[in-house]
């Protein structure tokens, strides 16, 4: 399958991977499939390890066929064999951690990351038994010198939250590779379409399609795409036994955005570009964070890595004081862009993200981390989802609200 379509374009991939016109109907659009259960013919055994993998559906904790339709998707945007949805981005992560780290194990982590998966990371995981270290993945001989012998996974996040450093994915595969370890990466603020992850050597992508993919801000999911094997193996233990599935009507919906994806990320890519340089003019901004910008410290790896540089901006104005200020004539005065958090949305969103609140709730950076960290925040950053709005329209709108 993968190969028949693997010389198709990635519109035409976005828009029929995993369709096909109801046989039964003629239906062009995909069927919403509501079912829990399936018919089934076969007299089988009742336990998950008694199923085939390309056999029929059972019961949707297995498999469901708009689940699948969204996961065919996925795959073939990702250009791998197969992915799974789970329920949310954070049941994504936690099905990579907990099929593949087992008591005994160590994983080395990126030290800035979403901060769901930088508190499981921390907290949870050595509660089992899981050692974990917290690497600058911006730093190689940082990740070189974190790996052991019992090192089972590497997990990064490139373009980070909320700061936009990236990780040189090719380097860290590497590394990884050498070591024995798997990688996965936390692509969600590149989208599908800002890397190619698994060209990278990346093993597990990982996306929060609550952001770019679903893009409507409509529906909560997550995904992991790779290889058959790996992903069988997190069906059989994330979706079977821990039983974060995904609802088939969020499938639906965000099999929906998906198909215009390629589309929308052109445009949240040009409307970024536009913004961050218009904020980079303006006297109450001190600095700006954005992998289209040449002054983004990573510039040249951006332009190598990276297809498309998404719509994720980070922006500073002074002290934690003036961000509070400014937070808060956001709150009064803007008439467009929404105070809120989540990202790769229609509608633009924004939040103010304080360092030092972040660091107590969150990282606990430290030292040379720390302030590799400060370097990119400053006090503080104003996270900045550019929608898919007229930039003029957001541009008059932030204006209003920055004075
Ligand atoms: C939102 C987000 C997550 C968590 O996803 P949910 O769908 O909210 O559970 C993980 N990683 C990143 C980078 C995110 O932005």
């Amino acid at each position: 399958m993968q190969h028949a379509n693997s010389k198709r374009g990635l519109m035409t991939t976005a828009i029929h991977a995993g369709e096909t016109p109801d046989p039964t109907t003629g239906a062009s659009a995909p069927p919403l499939h509501m079912s829990s259960t399936f018919v089934t013919n076969q007299v089988a055994g009742f336990s998950a390890h008694d199923l085939e993998d390309d056999g029929n559906f059972l019961y949707a904790r297995w498999g469901n066929p708009t689940v699948q339709m969204l996961e065919q998707k996925m795959a073939a945007i990702e250009g791998v064999e197969d992915c799974i949805c789970l329920a949310s981005g954070m049941a994504a992560a936690t099905a990579i951690f907990l099929t593949f780290l087992s008591a005994g194990d160590h994983a080395v982590i990126s030290d800035v990351s979403y901060a769901g998966v930088a508190e499981l990371a921390r907290d949870t995981l050595p509660r089992f038994g899981i050692s974990i270290s917290l690497v600058d993945m911006s730093d190689l001989a940082a990740v070189a010198a974190a790996l052991r012998p019992n090192t089972k996974v590497v997990h990064t996040e490139s373009p980070v939250n909320p700061i936009g450093r990236l990780t040189d994915l090719a380097a860290v595969s590497k590394l990884a590779h050498e070591a024995g370890a798997l990688v996965s990466c936390d692509a969600t603020f590149a989208s599908p379409l800002g890397q190619k992850s698994a060209a990278l050597g990346i093993d597990l992508i990982m996306h929060s399609v609550t952001k770019y993919v679903g893009g409507h801000g409509d529906a909560v999911g997550g995904a992991v795409a790779g290889c058959k094997a790996l992903i069988s193996q997190i069906r059989g233990e994330s979706a079977i036994h821990h039983g974060g599935v995904m609802s088939p009507f969020n499938a639906w919906l965000v099999a929906r955005g998906l198909s215009l994806l390629p589309m929308r990320m052109r445009a949240h890519q040009s409307g970024a570009q536009v913004i961050s340089e218009w904020l980079e003019a303006q006297p109450q901004v001190i600095r700006v964070i954005y992998p289209g910008l040449k002054s983004h410290p990573q510039y040249d790896l951006a332009q190598n890595q990276m297809q498309n540089t998404s719509g994720m901006i980070s922006f500073q104005v002074g002290d934690a004081a003036t961000g509070r200020k400014i937070a808060q004539q956001m709150i009064d005065r803007l008439k467009i862009v929404h105070y809120a958090v989540s990202l790769g949305h229609h509608r633009s969103l924004i939040f103010w993200m304080e360092t030092q609140g972040l660091m107590d709730s969150s990282f606990h950076l430290s030292g040379t981390q720390f302030e590799s960290y400060r370097s990119y925040a400053g006090e503080g950053v104003f996270r900045m989802s550019v929608g898919l709005e007229d930039p003029e329209d957001l541009i008059r709108d932030l204006s209003g609200a920055l004075s």
